[in-house]
């Protein structure tokens, strides 16, 4: 049973005194009591320096809601200036850490490779990876979207000993950032694929992985993408900087779970 997961990607978005002031609207709202009931899992992965302020908030409402990073090096310490490590992440009970999202991917090029290292040492210190993988609109025009997809998933993976709890996240990059998320279609068939690279890669272990769809999630169309098979969650960007809108998402997700 794989329990749907909302995590909001805040990217680089609010300061500590920004985070502190979306905690304190979202907390009351209906979001947190059907986290607290087990019937999805909700996570908010902030700028490195709003997770102080956010642990010691979440931790004195007694929330539920994990905390999320957005980056990680791999080595433990030491003479890398503008780094952060998985124990300074631990500090604050950071649960999850996105890896290889696209804007790194691209802005930062950061290779699969250096995607690995970084969900190892986060997997090594106890932390969830949440692995982003998804293509350009060229590469879905060339038709080149499951080669693709195997290409990312197998380099990015090698860190991977099939029994670390992964996260992977599908994010078309031509979704990212606009109100128009892939159709139903679309995200079963990438998050199938994947899927079925898993299996090949991990056997029945692969019904155990979570998949989240990132990329243009808005209340609207959350409930469009949650009602597919592989789909088991979202991430989520724009839409949760607002607590409102991302409360609208969680119970949408709760909504549809409670129906099936
Ligand atoms: C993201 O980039 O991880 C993301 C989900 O962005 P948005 O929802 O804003 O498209």
């Amino acid at each position: 049973m794989r329990k749907t997961l909302l995590a909001a990607n805040w990217k680089m978005n609010k300061t500590a005194a920004e985070a502190e002031a979306w905690l304190e609207a979202f907390y009351p709202l209906e979001a947190e009591k059907a986290a607290a009931d087990g019937l999805v899992e909700v996570a908010v992965c902030a700028p490195f320096t709003a997770l102080y302020p956010l642990h010691r908030g979440l931790k004195k409402k007694n929330s539920v809601v994990e905390l999320g990073a957005q980056n990680i090096f791999w080595q433990e310490r030491g003479a890398f200036t503008g780094e952060i490590s998985a124990e300074m992440l631990l500090e604050f009970q950071t649960k999850y850490v996105i890896c290889g999202h696209s804007e790194r991917r691209v802005l930062m090029q950061e290779s699969s490779e250096t995607v690995s290292r970084k969900c190892g040492a986060a997997a090594k210190a106890g932390m969830v990876p949440i692995i982003c993988v998804g293509e350009s609109i060229s590469v879905r025009r060339g038709g080149l979207l499951k080669q693709w997809l195997e290409a990312q998933l197998y380099e990015s993976l090698t860190f991977w000993d099939n029994q670390q709890e992964i996260v992977l996240a599908y994010e078309p990059v031509w979704a990212i950032g606009t109100k128009s998320a892939a159709t139903t279609e679309d995200a079963q068939e990438a998050c199938g694929y994947i899927r079925q690279i898993l299996r090949e890669r991990a056997g029945d272990l692969a019904d155990d992985i979570r998949i989240l769809y990132g990329g243009g999630v808005t209340p609207e169309n959350i409930g469009g993408l949650l009602i597919c098979d592989d789909v088991d969650g979202a991430l989520v960007g724009g839409s949760s900087l607002d607590p409102v809108g991302f409360d609208k998402i969680v119970m949408a997700a709760v909504q549809l779970k409670t129906k099936k």
